[in-house]
Order: structure tokens, then sequence, then C-alpha cells
């Protein structure tokens, strides 16, 4: 069986990642705790260097590099979320130098 190779895109510019490149994953990571005043859930933000596996997680955004996963974490810590209002790749990337 040839099973073509799953293709990942940076989240923020959509470069399509190749073998050699040193990409980032950023993705939320969700937990409860129970006090004694009740329950609560809290969101953290978590960076991780590559990793095939969690790659193909849902809601786990591949990044080209330190700076898109800054952007990540920066509209995280803005809105508290990581899914994108849609940009234009060129307008996202602006000034960046990759
Ligand atoms: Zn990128």
């Amino acid at each position: 069986m040839n099973e073509a190779p799953r293709l990942f895109r940076c989240a923020i510019c959509g470069t399509i990642k190749g073998d050699g490149n040193h990409w980032l994953l950023v993705f939320e990571s969700r937990s409860m705790s129970v006090d004694g005043i009740g329950a609560s859930a809290k969101t953290r933000v978590c960076v991780s260097h590559w990793d095939n596996v969690l790659a193909l997680q849902a809601q786990t955004y591949p990044v080209c590099g330190n700076g898109h996963a800054h952007v990540l974490v920066d509209r995280w810590l803005s809105s508290n979320c990581l899914e994108a209002s849609r940009k234009p790749a060129s307008e996202a990337s602006e000034g960046l130098n990759l």
C-alpha cells in the first residue's frame, strides 16, 4: 500500500512542512480542578517540539518556527483562543523573514 505522507501547513503562513524543518506544535490543554468551592476549568496553551503523533491530534496547530509560535501564543493571550480569524497568508506573515 502506498500511503501519501500527511502534509502539514503552518497555521499562520500556510507553508508546507518539509523533512528538515524545525517546526513546533501549539495546542491548548484543558483540565478540571475541584476544590472546596466547586469545580473550575483551566485552560493552558502549550508549545511543543515537533511530534508526528501529536501533530495529528485535533486542535493542534503546526507552526513553521519560533516566530509563528509567538504569533499563536500572542493570539491566545489576547483572545483566549488559538483559532484564527481568517487573514490572507501574505498579511499574516508580513514582516517575518522565513
Ligand atoms: Zn509560518
